[in-house]
C-alpha cells in the first residue's frame, strides 16, 4: 500500500511538473496575443450584450408581440439581466426558454449559441405556434469579471434552493473537512512555488480521502465557506430573485409545452457538448441519446451523472410539477467541455477553480503569477481554440435540433 501511494505521489508530481509549469510561459504568450475567430463568440460583456439587445428587431420580423427588457442588477456598474420575449402569434403551443450566463464568465459561449439560434434556428420556427424568450446573463457580474460566481462569491447553481428555512446548511460535510486544501489563505507568489504547493497539498489530501471524494465534494456545492468556492450562498441572490419571478411567470402562461435550455461550460469532454439532463429526465442514457439524435446524453443513470444542490434547471423542473402538472415540461442544461473528462483534465479544473479563489480573496504579489492564473481560469470556460469553437458550434446545432425535433417544436 505504501509503494502504492509512493507512487500515486510521484505520478501526481510528474504530470504536473509537465502539464502546469512548462506550458506556464506559453500560456502568458498565448494570454498577450488577440485571437480572432468566429465573431459570434464575444470578447466583452458589454459587446455581447449590446448585441442581445438589437435580437428584438429581428424577430419583430416574424412575431407580431415582441418585447426587450433590461433588468439593473447594478446601477453603479450598468450590469442588468436582458430579456427577450416573442409570443406565439395565434396558438401558444410551445415557448423555446434559452438562458445564458448563470455562471458569469460562462455566458459568453452562452452568448455565442443565443446569436446562433438567432441565425439558424429563429426563421425555422413556426411563429403562429411557438414563442421564444432568450435571456442573457443571468450573472453579469460574473460575466464582466470573468468569474464563475457572482458579486458575493456565490455560485447562483447552487443558490437556487426552494425553502433556506428547511435547508441544511451543513449538506457538505466533506468540504468543509477539505476546507484547507480548497481554501489556502494567502497571498500568490511566484507562479513556480505556488504550483509546487498545490501538487503536494493535492498529493497529501488525494492520499488522505482520494480524489473522487475531493471532487464530489466540490461539484455538489457547499454553504458554510462563503469565501470558499462552489458557495451557495444563505439567502436568495439578486439574480435567483428575479429568475424565480420569471419562472413562475412562465409556469403562468397559456403555453402547453416549454422547454428550457441553460447553457453552461466547463464539464464534461473537451470536443463533444452533452446534454446534462435535469433528474426528471425519465429516458436512460441509451434512449436519450436515441430519442434526440445526439451522441452524449448525460441521465440520471449515467455513470457521470452527478447532482448538485440549488440548481437552476432542477428548481424550475420542480417548480413547474408543483405550478403547472398540466404542461409538458423540459428543463435542461447544454454543457460544452473545456479541458476534458481524464484524471488529469479533472485535476488541472480543480486546480485553476481554487488558485484563481485564492487570487481573487487574497491577490498575488507578482503580476506574471496573476496573468498566469487569470489566463488559465479564463480557458476553463471560455477556449479561445477555433477548433473548439467550431465544435461547439456545431454541436448546439445538433443537439438543438435533436431535441427540438423529438419535441415537436422544429
Ligand atoms: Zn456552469
Amino acid at each position: 500500500m505504501a509503494l502504492i501511494k509512493k507512487a500515486l505521489f510521484f505520478a501526481v508530481a510528474a504530470v504536473f511538473l509537465y502539464t502546469t509549469i512548462i506550458p506556464n510561459h506559453l500560456l502568458a504568450e498565448v494570454s498577450a496575443t488577440i485571437h480572432k475567430g468566429d465573431p459570434s463568440f464575444p470578447d466583452t460583456y458589454e459587446q455581447s450584450r449590446d448585441r442581445f439587445r438589437t435580437y428584438d428587431t429581428v424577430l419583430s420580423k416574424r412575431w407580431s408581440e415582441v418585447s426587450e427588457t433590461s433588468i439593473p442588477v447594478s446601477e453603479a456598474e450598468n450590469l442588468s439581466i436582458d430579456l427577450l420575449k416573442a409570443e406565439a402569434n395565434a396558438s401558444k403551443d410551445t415557448l423555446i426558454v434559452l438562458s445564458s450566463g448563470t455562471h458569469g464568465i460562462e455566458g459568453y459561449t452562452g452568448s455565442a449559441m443565443q446569436d446562433l439560434f438567432m441565425k439558424d434556428f429563429a426563421g425555422k420556427l413556426n411563429p403562429d405556434t411557438t414563442g421564444v424568450y432568450l435571456i442573457h446573463s443571468i450573472n453579469p457580474w460574473g460575466m464582466k469579471n470573468n468569474r464563475r460566481y457572482n458579486e458575493n462569491n456565490v455560485d447562483l447553481n447552487r443558490n437556487f434552493i426552494s425553502d433556506w428555512s428547511t435547508f441544511d446548511l451543513n449538506v457538505n460535510k466533506t468540504y468543509k473537512q477539505l476546507e484547507n486544501f480548497f481554501e489556502p489563505e494567502k497571498k500568490i507568489g511566484s507562479i513556480v512555488k505556488h504550483d509546487a504547493e498545490f501538487t503536494a497539498s493535492l498529493a497529501k489530501t488525494a492520499l488522505t480521502v482520494g480524489t473522487d471524494q475531493v471532487e464530489s465534494a466540490l461539484l455538489t456545492g457547499q454553504y458554510t465557506n462563503p469565501k470558499g468556492v462552489y458557495y451557495g450562498g444563505s439567502r436568495d441572490e439578486k439574480s435567483t430573485v428575479l429568475m424565480k419571478r420569471e419562472f413562475n411567470s412562465i409556469l403562468e402562461t397559456d403555453y402547453k409545452q416549454i422547454i428550457h435550455i441553460d447553457l453552461h461550460t466547463g464539464y464534461g469532454p473537451r470536443y463533444q457538448m452533452s446534454i446534462f439532463s435535469s433528474s426528471a429526465e425519465t429516458l436512460t442514457q441509451e434512449e436519450a441519446e436515441a430519442a434526440y439524435s445526439y451522441p452524449l446524453v448525460f441521465t440520471p443513470d449515467s455513470e457521470e451523472y452527478y447532482a448538485s444542490t440549488g440548481d437552476l434547471t432542477e428548481y424550475f423542473t420542480a417548480l413547474a410539477k408543483e405550478k403547472a402538472p398540466e404542461k409538458t415540461f423540459y428543463s435542461t442544461t447544454f454543457e460544452f467541455g473545456t479541458l476534458g473528462d481524464g484524471t488529469v483534465d479533472s485535476i488541472q479544473s480543480l486546480k485553476r477553480t481554487i488558485e484563481e479563489n485564492q487570487l481573487y480573496h487574497y491577490g498575488a504579489s507578482s503580476s506574471l503569477s496573476r496573468l498566469i492564473i487569470e489566463g488559465r481560469y479564463k480557458e476553463l470556460f471560455y477556449p479561445h481554440e477555433n477548433k473548439w469553437r467550431s465544435k461547439a458550434t456545431a454541436d448546439f446545432s445538433q443537439a438543438l435540433t435533436g431535441v427540438l425535433t423529438y419535441k415537436k417544436a422544429l
